[in-house]
């Protein structure tokens, strides 16, 4: 019995020789989000679908935590392979309009892979703080979140258009996300500001472990900001989708994005996106914030940087390009 199983297994081992030259067994890296966003789903949720099919192409995947600048840094440093990143940090990262947070210059190796899910500006407050609009957060105890998260650097910019700095809090935290619905719960800070896609589990955390509601963020500083570049937009967050919060919720919002650069091989960046596609059902089922993706929005929306050569491939081989 031991005999055959091993002469199977040498022919078989043959099979594949024949058949061509199989990949080199590959580790790849994506750099997502905190464990209670949504980032760090999208990142788990593509890296499962990978490794469904490593006995195919020998690529095995996992993901790190660190948010949309740290991503793309860590893209550039060549720690990792892929990663998600807002839409804006994409845009500054490539045409290299934001020194402070990528010190070395425009990013020209930086590649789209495909857009994924909106990501409204979110702010969440107790509601003892006596927050009821956006401009009640200044001299509050206020989350900003953590450096190289996307998040901390497009509240930066907020705060830069409404005039604000940190010093204008009460206190201004640096947590990670994953820690920030407790700090609020336990009344160590009376507002979260947080870009991510929704439903997500830190605000779900934030709503219903203490009373806390969601802030509209809409004030023509807000509007003007939102329509001064394509990377932004005007947002909604349903009205119902968290406890304390019935109604609409009105803010601006990014779009995450999956990148990577020309130095992510063609091959890795061809089957991850063939990974995502051929199982976009079920892709679409691992996160409800996917529920409203489109394939064809996805390969354009929300790309400021060329997209990938092994993203392409797979596009033009479906005919989407
Ligand atoms: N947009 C956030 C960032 O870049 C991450 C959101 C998430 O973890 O889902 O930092």
């Amino acid at each position: 019995m031991k005999m055959r199983r091993t002469a199977i297994g040498a022919a078989l081992l043959g099979a594949v020789t024949f058949a061509g030259p199989a990949l080199a067994e590959q580790f790849i890296t994506i750099g997502t989000g905190g464990q209670t966003g949504v980032y760090y789903q999208v990142g788990g949720a593509i890296c499962r679908l990978v490794n469904r099919g490593t006995k195919d192409h020998n690529i095995k995947c996992t993901h790190t935590t660190g948010g949309s600048v740290a991503n793309i840094n860590g893209i550039r440093a060549g720690d990792l392979d892929l990663g998600v990143a807002q839409s804006d940090w994409q845009y500054h990262a490539y045409n290299g309009s934001a020194p402070d947070k990528f010190p070395d210059g425009k990013f020209e190796e930086l590649r789209a892979v495909f857009s994924v899910h909106p990501e409204p500006f979110t702010v969440v407050a107790r509601a003892d703080s006596g927050i009821n609009t956006f401009e009640d957060l200044k001299g509050k105890r206020v989350n900003l979140g953590n450096p190289g998260s996307g998040a901390r650097a497009t509240f930066e910019v907020v705060m830069d258009k409404m005039g604000w700095s940190p010093s204008d809090f009460a206190l201004a935290a640096e947590l990670k996300s994953s820690e920030q619905a407790a700090a609020l719960c336990d009344n160590k800070i009376d507002a979260i500001v947080f870009t991510v896609g929704h439903p997500a589990g830190t605000i779900k955390e934030a709503t219903t472990s203490c009373e806390s509601k969601l802030i509209n963020v809409d004030n023509d500083k807000i509007k003007d900001l939102a329509s001064g570049a394509d990377y932004y937009s005007m947002a909604t967050i349903p009205g119902g989708m968290y406890t304390g919060s019935p109604d609409d919720t009105t803010t601006f919002g990014v779009g995450a994005t999956f990148v990577a650069s020309t130095k992510t091989s063609p091959e890795v960046v061809y089957e991850v996106t063939k990974a995502v596609f051929e199982n976009f059902k079920r892709f679409k089922k691992m996160h409800p914030a996917f529920g409203n993706l489109v394939e064809a929005d996805m390969i354009k929306n929300n790309l400021s940087a060329p997209l990938h050569e092994g993203a392409v491939k797979y596009y033009k081989e479906k005919g989407w390009m």
